[in-house]
């Protein structure tokens, strides 16, 4: 039987799941503050302890988030104001920057490993916040092994295939972090609402889909799928900043107020999507999406312990190290005793 999902925490603490004593809110931003000047003046190893440090006392966003296969998703049910302990931006900073750190060091991880990927999928409303998930989040990852795509109204070679061909293409390869801005859920979402194609052809998908990302699961690919959940009355603020700042009149689109009176039906298939299609394999997060602050930190978080729980391992040299030392030095004394001529040469001396 499915059951309603509601993300308001149950108690404003979880313990920590490693036994040590939990930290009071006023000890834990202490500690953030003290970790966060330590490891800008001392690096990677107090980094490290202040980032495990955090990870014992956080509360665990990738179970709370998580739609449980199988659950009926009611959106209205779930606040997407929440921001947990966090009174405002400056208190969840330090966390956030960890988080966003280390994300970027497992990155390096994943690349270098070459075994498997990962795929991060993108949905919200118009100004629900992916622009600015991936700008803030995962722009913190090395270029060389991440990709962006975003999904536009198909072309015409485009609709001419399966909806399913052009995101095949863009799926990532060994090695590589894929962030899908929209996806094929828009053919389950502006599809449906606007009946691009009949309900017979839509209703097929959300099984095409399961099957779709079992393979790319099966084939060493993990998925995030995440719904940046906002307020109607937060669209209408993001709509009016828009507005009020010259520098985003070029995100203005005549559409952002003509789908937002369609907000209901979204709202349906968007909940009849993270319903259907959040799986063991590749699960949905709906985001408190409010507060961007909030959502940063919530989505930094669950990628970063979703690839901590990978435990990957860089790859064995394909060298013998020692060799490899052994003829450093040599190079080594090579150039010192060139450089030393050269000087000598310089100061006259033979
Ligand atoms: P934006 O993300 O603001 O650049 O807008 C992209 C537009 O492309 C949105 O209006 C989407 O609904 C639309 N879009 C994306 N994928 C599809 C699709 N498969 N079929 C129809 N429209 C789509
Ligand atoms: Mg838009």
């Amino acid at each position: 039987m499915s059951s309603q999902q509601d993300l308001k925490p149950v108690s404003p603490a979880l313990p920590p799941t490693d036994g040590s004593r939990g930290l009071s809110g006023s000890e834990v931003q202490q500690r953030l503050a003290q970790y966060g000047s330590k490891a800008a003046r001392s690096g990677q190893a107090r980094h490290l302890s202040a980032f495990y440090s955090i990870r014992r006392n956080r509360m665990n966003y990738r179970d709370q988030f998580r739609i449980k296969p199988g659950n009926s998703v009611k959106l209205d049910k779930m606040d997407a104001a929440f921001k947990d302990k966090h009174e405002d931006q400056a208190s969840a900073l330090v966390e956030t920057e960890k988080y966003t750190h280390r994300l970027r060091e497992l990155q390096y991880l994943l690349y270098a490993e070459d075994k498997r990927s990962l795929l991060i999928i993108l949905q919200a409303m118009d100004a629900g916040g992916k622009d600015g998930t991936i700008n803030h989040v995962l722009g913190s990852m090395n270029p060389q092994g991440a990709k962006v795509y975003g999904f536009k109204v198909p072309s015409a070679e485009e609709a001419a295939h399966d909806f399913l061909w052009r995101i095949h293409l863009a799926a990532p390869h060994r090695g590589q972090v894929a962030i899908f801005n929209r996806s094929h859920y828009e053919d389950v979402l502006v599809s449906r609402v606007h009946s691009l194609v009949p309900k017979k052809v839509w209703s097929k998908r959300y099984d095409l889909i399961n099957d779709f990302e079992k393979s790319l699961v099966d084939n060493g690919t993990h998925i995030l799928k995440f719904y940046l959940h906002i307020s109607k009355d937060e669209q209408l603020r993001r709509f009016k900043q828009r507005i009020d700042d010259p520098t985003r009149h070029w995100k203005i689109s005549e559409s952002d107020y003509t789908e937002r009176e369609y907000w209901d039906d979204y709202t349906k298939a968007f909940e009849d999507a993270l319903s259907s299609c959040s799986t063991e394999h590749a699960p949905w997060f709906v985001i408190p999406g409010d507060h961007k602050w909030f959502r940063n930190l919530a989505v930094s978080q669950i990628v970063v312990e979703t690839l901590e729980s990978l435990k990957m391992e860089f790859p064995q040299p394909t060298v013998d190290i020692k060799e490899i030392k052994a003829r450093y030095h040599e190079a080594e004394e090579d150039a010192g005793a060139k450089n030393g001529k050269v000087k000598n040469i310089k100061k006259g001396k033979k």
